[in-house]
């Protein structure tokens, strides 16, 4: 195989610009008391996460903590239904059942280099709770994970998972006592704690520079895929690469280092819940404007006067009523082609993956496979999909459709 780290750090033209933004989206919309955190952050993460102690110690960890490289397997029956040749990048193999421990991993690292030693994050269904859980218990670091009451409730066994980690999980009691009111609290959290916190994001949302450093963490996916890709195929780029895009993060990874790839086609997966014209979707990009919700501006899902309005998905990760920076630019540019896959279509490929392959993929990353009967690859193609985590926290769900 041949060295990832010929692509660690690489730039890309869809990058950000200095002043955070891309295209006409990002930048750092941030109440005034944040400047200084935030701040200190833009001026030193690139130096410290390129710094070569940081990137061993990332590294290690990525390979004998996480399990990486995650495989890239392919997927013969698969591939046979659709007549062209798909390879799954298994990032449900991650520890923890995920891609999101890449970037627990690589923040975490982040903060103890500033000399953060209490970590604060938000969560919605759990899971990048349960990450940053781990990370903070695999470094000895404080951990309080602000989660929606009502998300407490309907997500015990990640609550139970992240007490168990040794975190503090408060509940958000305040609006729909969901994701969007955890994040207030975490951020008025780090507000009161500025210099002994780290406010630890779990996508490439919220201000400069978090989405440009989750991207980077994530990249190592498609550092790998490039590598694998030559291994199997002789060609480090493939005709097709397919992810799922809830804030996009596990998107932002897979596609980074093909973004200044012409010849491959990036395609994202929102979640069209009950299709978009149901006024039960999460598809931001069919249905949203400009606006700016968490920190930076982008595209979400509002109002007439713009109010946020409350997404659906059957896919808790999918369930954002926005999407990363990146990704609008992504989206505007014409760089990346975006489908609304459908709760029931998600479902539908959930299953065709368990029975032709047997891995039962998390619905969100159903939603990338969703894909496949649209794209028309052709037989001598090569689609590559980010199978972004492991379907166990789902079989509640699949189990209705048995
Ligand atoms: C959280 C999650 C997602 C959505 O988050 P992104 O930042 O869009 O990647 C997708 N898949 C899985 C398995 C998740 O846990």
């Amino acid at each position: 195989m041949t060295s990832t780290e010929n692509y660690i750090g690489k730039e890309t033209a869809f990058g950000v610009n200095e002043k955070g933004y891309y295209g006409q989206f990002g930048g750092a919309y941030i109440p005034e008391m944040l400047y200084p955190n935030v701040e200190e952050l833009q001026k030193s993460y690139l130096d410290i996460i390129y710094s070569s102690d940081f990137q061993e110690e990332f590294h290690g960890l990525l390979k004998d903590y996480v399990g990486r490289p995650t495989p890239l397997y392919f997927a013969n029956r698969l591939s046979e239904k659709y007549n062209t040749n798909v390879y799954l990048k298994r990032e449900d193999l991650c520890h923890t059942g995920a891609h999101k421990v890449n970037n627990t991993i690589g923040q975490i690292l982040l903060a103890k280099r500033l000399g953060k030693h209490k970590i604060v994050a938000e969560t919605g269904a759990g899971q990048h709770g349960v990450a940053t859980a781990t990370v903070c218990a695999l470094m000895g670091l404080e951990c309080i994970v602000y989660m929606g009451e009502i998300d407490i409730e309907r997500q015990a066994p990640n609550v139970a998972r992240m007490k168990m980690l040794g975190a503090e999980v408060r509940p958000a009691t305040s609006g729909s006592k969901t994701l969007k009111d955890a994040t207030n609290e975490a951020l008025r959290h780090w507000i009161n704690n500025p210099v002994d916190t780290h406010y630890i994001i779990g996508s490439v949302v919220g201000p400069h520079p978090y989405p440009d450093m989750v991207a980077r963490f994530q990249s190592v996916i498609s550092a790998e895929m490039r590598s694998q890709l030559l291994e199997k195929t002789g060609k480090e780029t493939p005709d097709y690469v397919v992810a799922c895009v809830g804030g996009g993060s596990n998107a932002a990874g897979a596609f980074y280092h093909f973004l200044d790839e012409p010849s491959v086609k990036i395609i994202a997966a929102e979640a069209g819940g009950h299709g978009i014209n149901s006024g039960l979707s999460a598809a931001t990009t069919f249905l949203g404007k400009p606006g700016v919700l968490h920190g930076s501006k982008s595209i979400l899902m509002q109002t007439e006067d713009g109010q946020v309005v409350e997404p659906h998905s059957i896919s808790a990760g999918l369930d954002y009523p926005g999407i990363g920076p990146l990704h609008a630019h992504l989206w505007e540019s014409g760089r990346a082609k975006f489908f609304a896959i459908t709760d029931e279509e998600s479902i539908e490929a959930g299953f065709e993956l368990t029975k032709l392959e047997g891995i039962i993929p998390a619905i969100e990353s159903a939603h990338a496979l969703g894909v496949l009967k649209y794209l028309e690859a052709k037989p001598n193609e090569t689609v590559v999909i980010n199978l972004s985590g492991r379907g166990d926290k789902d079989l509640a769900t699949y189990m209705k459709y048995l």
